[in-house]
Formats: C-alpha cells, structure tokens, sequence
C-alpha cells in the first residue's frame, strides 16, 4: 500500500507558507496504520528495545502500538503540568517563546534502552529535548522513529549532534 498517498497536506496550516502533513488520514485506514506501525517495529526488532517513549500528543498514537509490537513497556513524553506524579523537566526553544516537556522521574529503570517515537520530524527541537528528558532519566536512548521526516529541515542532524540515530519511513520536502 502507498502509505504516502494516505497523507493528507493541509495549506497554511498552522500560518501561512506552512504545509501541514496531517496524519489522521493514514490513521484512518487501518491498513495503512498498521503498516506503518508494523514498519516501525521492524526496523529496532533487533536493537534490543525495553522501552518506547512516546512524545505527545500523536507520538503517543503511534509509540503505542509500536511498543505493543514490540512488546516492551510505553513511556509518555507529556507538556508540562500533565503528569501526576514527581517529575524531570526539559524546556526548548519554538520559533517564539519556549515549550517544555516532562517526563515521570522514575519511567526507567537503569540500563533501559528506549526508542523514542514521534509522528513527525522538523527541527528536531521536540526530539532532542525528549532524548535529553530521557537520558536525565536514566535511560540509553538507542533511536528515534517517525513516520514523516521533512527532510529540507535540519532534525535528522540535529539528533545527530546530540547522538540519537534517526530512522523515518517517508520524507517529505
Ligand atoms: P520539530 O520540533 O521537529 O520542529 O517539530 C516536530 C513536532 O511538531 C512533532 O511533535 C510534530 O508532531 C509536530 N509537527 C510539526 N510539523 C508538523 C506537520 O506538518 N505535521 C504533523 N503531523 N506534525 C507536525
């Protein structure tokens, strides 16, 4: 199946000049979801994963089910003030102002090896900081996976600088 062709893009969404890659549409097929979360899994079945980290809100969609394939454990990657119990806190810089992410303080246990999953790489701002998260956690961040990469944004050698091993299943110009 053309897991590509599934995409929809939405003009000037969330500003003008920008073209969304809106995945509830490949969501919505299920054939296509579960190829791509199939293709997902696949390609750290041998890397010796024990933890998915999803980061929020669709990294969450797919992070699920890949953990699910995998059968390792799934950890959130949440906005902050999300989550209940004591946490560590990563913020990065937007194209104005600041996010901050959050994860539990004690999501890993020592020696985890977790693949971070998202649904989309930009900037790579969002994974970066969710890979610093991690780490603070104690966890060895082995990859980072997504469906879409735009590859005319600088995400791929951002996470390479931080050490994280990128791996997408589409590009995107
Ligand atoms: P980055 O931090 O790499 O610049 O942006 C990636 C984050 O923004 C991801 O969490 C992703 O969900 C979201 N994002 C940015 N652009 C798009 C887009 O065109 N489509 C979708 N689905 N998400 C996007």
């Amino acid at each position: 199946m053309d897991l590509k062709s599934t995409i929809r893009a939405i003009p000037d969404h969330p500003k003008p000049g920008i073209v969304f890659r809106d995945l509830t549409t490949l969501m919505g097929e299920p054939e296509a979801f579960a190829q791509t979360c199939e293709a997902l899994a696949a390609a750290f079945s041998d890397a010796g994963i024990t933890h998915v980290a999803g980061i929020e809100a669709r990294g969450f969609i797919f992070g699920a089910a890949v953990a699910d394939r995998l059968k390792v454990a799934f950890v959130p990657v949440r906005k902050k003030g999300k989550l209940p119990a004591k946490t560590i806190t990563e913020s990065y810089a937007l194209e104005y102002g600041e996010d901050t992410l959050e994860v539990h303080e004690d999501a890993l246990p020592k020696g985890a090896k977790v693949l971070l999953v998202d649904d989309l790489l930009a900037t790579g701002g969002t994974a970066a900081a969710s890979a610093k998260l991690l780490r603070a956690a104690g966890g060895n961040v082995v990859g980072a996976a997504f469906v879409v990469e735009l590859v005319d944004l600088p995400g791929r050698a951002k996470l390479s600088e931080v050490g994280v091993e990128t791996f997408s299943l589409l590009t995107f110009e």
